[in-house]
């Protein structure tokens, strides 16, 4: 019988997610939703060493943020379920909560044979490794080494046994075979063959902390939540030999996971895995949501730099993934219909920055002027504008909304985030009060003001409809009747509307801040320079 598509995404809570790994959510996430499958968040949190507070709802949100909603491990209002229901029936979802579990899977191993007990200190393994160093030689815990080192294969059995009443830190490590090729398949890579001697008995259970490791735990819990595929990041590929021998050990081969390694992200110049600090050094986010470590350092992420998490998901489906043709713009549920494993690529995706911009600013431009007014609204709260009212008030500062959606309407084309409105754009609330001296050099000169002057004159005598539509003609008629140099004249003008030669048009300025306004701003460059 097929099985019903279930896969999941089992980050550890060790920091913030990286894009990569908000990538391969994603890619799980489509995948299912592609099959009509579940999707499921699993918290591996069983490495107590390297758990970081707040990292799991970091990691939750992110996800939330980007519209990676699952059906099971997480409830609606975003947390880790910690009981089960008929929603969630294999809760809990956080490993650290599913310590009774694992143990009775890692004594099966070992009454079995798979497995053994071993009882070397980390200053004995030290020992040990410091010894075969000395003499040229790499120190793997394995066949050659582990009958002569402390465990329930190479003590008499009195004797481990005696270790394991008295004991509290022993483990149990997985008794790799001999000289065998274990051949595995992977989605993406094809086919790969990994001779067994190149491995290491790793350990898989641990007594001092009465929990497994993220090897047993994360096999023993892709059975029982009956996931039909895994797919993950190439770091985890070594471990696949292991994986598929202890599905073997287990007895679950036939209901094992089909595997899938993606890629890396690699930096947008040279060569290796994106990071942190490829994202500083060349000024972009590496995560999807700002993150304050526990030394107070900040790192940005794509929500605060003003990414829409649209336009995040489609650059990041994009990074690894193509649909086969040049269609680039995909909406999530055109991402579910369109994705496929066979169209993801075996090597690493390169990052480029100037390309995730590219995105941002598409979606931009499709957006509604009312969904980008209200994005705009706290930009200008925080720039000392209030959005209130019915009328256009300069001095105080304040304007109506109507106002702000007609800003926001011209110049949506130019903007990459909402944050560039007000750079594009601020002398519409603001009277500039500095002059760029390079412009002011070129234009601001008798021959051409004294025509501006009388340009501007024009304009507060003008006494059709005053809207952009109804001047814009008449104005340019009037300059190039009067065979003035049209250039230069509107350059002047905009100097004294906007502070520097360039900006929007003279036409579209002035109907926007009303005569009130602009023969204050042609008063003002008249004093002052
Ligand atoms: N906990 C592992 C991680 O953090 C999961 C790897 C896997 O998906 O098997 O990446």
């Amino acid at each position: 019988m097929e099985r019903k598509t279930r896969v999941r995404f089992a980050p550890s809570p060790t920091g913030p997610l990286h894009m990569g790994g908000v990538r391969t959510a994603l890619y799980n996430y489509l995948f299912a939703k592609q099959r009509g499958g579940d999707f499921i968040i699993r918290i591996e949190d069983t490495d107590s060493q390297r758990f970081v507070p707040g990292a799991e709802k970091y990691i939750i949100e992110a996800l939330n943020w980007c519209g990676i909603v699952p059906d099971e491990g997480v409830d609606a209002s975003g947390n880790v379920v910690e009981t089960a229901s008929e929603r969630h029936p294999h809760a809990p979802y956080r490993q650290s909560q599913r310590k009774p579990i694992y143990r009775k899977y890692a004594e099966e191993l070992v009454a079995n044979g798979f497995a053994y007990y071993a009882f070397d200190t980390a200053e004995e393994l030290g020992a040990k490794r410091a010894e075969m160093e000395a003499a040229g030689q790499t120190f793997i815990y394995n066949q050659t080494t582990r009958l002569g080192l402390r465990n329930s294969l190479s003590l008499p059995e009195a004797e481990w046994k005696e270790l394991l009443e008295t004991r509290t830190d022993w483990t149990i490590r997985f008794r790799m075979p001999e000289n065998r090729i274990v051949k595995m398949d992977d989605l993406i890579r094809g086919h790969v063959e990994v001779n067994t001697d190149t491995l290491d008995d790793k350990v898989l259970w641990k007594r001092a902390d009465e929990l497994p490791t993220y090897h047993l735990a994360n096999i023993v819990d892709d059975h029982l939540m009956e996931i039909t595929e895994v797919i993950r990041g190439e770091e985890w590929l070594p471990s696949l030999p292991l994986h598929y021998l202890l599905y073997e050990a287990f007895g679950w081969t036939e209901t094992q996971p089909r595997f899938a390694h993606l890629s890396l992200l690699l930096k947008p110049d040279g060569k290796g895995k994106l990071s942190k600090r490829d994202g500083d050094r060349l000024g972009f986010p590496v995560f999807p949501l700002k993150w304050v470590n526990a030394e107070g350092e900040v790192s940005r992420g794509y929500r605060e730099d003003g990414y829409f998490p649209e336009a995040f998901v489609n650059l990041l489906a994009m990074l690894g993934w193509n649909p086969g043709n040049d269609q680039e713009i995909f909406s999530l549920e055109e991402l579910v219909q369109a994705f496929s494993l066979e169209r993801v690529v075996k090597s690493g995706a390169r990052f480029n920055a100037d390309k995730a911009k590219w995105y941002n600013k598409e979606y931009l431009r499709t957006k509604s002027v009312s969904e980008l007014t209200d994005l705009y609204i706290p930009v200008l709260e925080e720039k000392g504008i209030t959005v209130s009212g019915e009328s256009v008030d300069f001095a105080g500062r304040t304007f109506p909304r109507q106002y702000v959606e007609r800003i926001v309407a011209l110049i949506q084309e130019r903007a990459t985030f909402v944050a560039d409105f007000w750079d594009i754009a601020s002398y519409l609330f603001i009277a500039p009060e500095t002059f760029v001296e390079k412009d002011a050099a070129k234009f601001w000169k008798e021959e051409n003001y004294t025509l501006a002057l009388q340009v501007a004159d024009f304009i507060l005598g003008f006494e059709g409809e005053f809207t952009k539509e109804s001047l814009e003609g008449p104005l340019e008629e009037y300059i190039r009747g009067n065979e003035w140099p049209m250039g230069k004249v509107m350059n002047c003008l905009r100097l004294a509307l906007v502070g520097a030669s360039s900006g929007l048009g003279i036409a579209d300025i002035v109907t926007l801040i009303g005569k009130e306004e602009f023969a204050k701003r042609i008063g003002y460059i008249k004093a002052t320079l």
